[in-house]
């Protein structure tokens, strides 16, 4: 995200030059804005990229003579000022400028604006990326365990999936299927020589049993666990026994 002080309203930007023409490329914006702030170099030869970030952020680099851009996509709507706008905000910090009030207040005027902050909450959700450490612990091997769970109970059929362990050792969470990551996280407190193999097993497997059975919804409630899922997660072996042991590891 781009750096900048104070929040204001979009009232007043017509001194951000704004050519009435049909729209430019974001270059031909970036070159524009580069000859507004009367920059005394040579004008950088511009590459800008819209980027799948999770967040409004925003960067510019310089190597040589080739200024490369990455913008947020959710700035890809963006009115064509607002481009404008965060052209010139970026230069003027690459090149130690002051961009103008009317850029700043344009820019931040734009990105307060509700729809625009729902997009950047979804973008956030739905991308942000799911920290794990690798799937190799010191006692239990996740990877392996999937792949061997995979072939015993799903026939080797459900896609393979990131899994590693938390980088925290959470009590309260023991694991977890993101789906907007096809990602399995299993809490770091299990990697322990204390905790039996079945125990971590079955987690694993329960998790994977949430990438086989889609979520059921009742009305307007979405039910994770349903009747088909507990179904289900009984083919484990001594599933009553697991769910006994794995109560008394974590009552403690
Ligand atoms: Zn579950």
């Amino acid at each position: 995200m781009v750096p900048l002080r104070g929040r204001s309203g979009l009232a007043d930007s017509r001194q951000l030059v704004l050519p009435l023409r049909a729209p430019s490329s974001p270059e031909f914006v970036f070159a524009r804005a580069f000859r507004r702030l009367g920059i005394r170099r040579a004008m950088p030869d511009f590459h800008v990229e819209y980027r799948p970030f999770s967040s409004l952020r925003s960067n510019i680099a310089l190597r040589g003579n080739r200024a490369r851009v990455h913008i947020s996509d959710v700035l890809a709507e963006a009115p064509p000022i607002v481009l404008e706008a965060l052209a010139e905000i970026l230069l003027a910090q690459l090149f130690r400028r002051r961009a103008s009030e009317e850029a700043r207040e344009c820019y931040m005027a734009y990105i307060f604006e509700p729809a625009v902050r729902r997009r950047v909450d979804e973008a956030r959700r739905s991308r942000g990326r799911v920290r794990l450490l690798p799937a190799r612990g010191h006692h239990f091997d996740l990877a392996e365990i999937f792949s061997r769970l995979n072939q015993r109970y799903f026939d080797g059929e459900l896609s393979s999936c990131r899994i590693g362990w938390t980088p925290r050792p959470s009590r309260s969470v023991l694991g977890r299927y993101d789906p907007a990551h096809h990602t399995i996280t299993i809490s770091r407190s299990l990697d322990s020589e204390s905790v039996p193999l079945e125990i971590v097993e079955y987690l694993v497997f329960h998790e994977m049993l949430h990438i086989r059975i889609p979520l059921e919804r009742r009305g307007s409630r979405r039910v994770v666990h349903s009747r088909a899922f507990h179904e289900a997660e009984k083919a484990f072996p001594h599933y009553g026994r697991v769910r006994e042991r794995l109560k008394k590891i974590f009552s403690k």
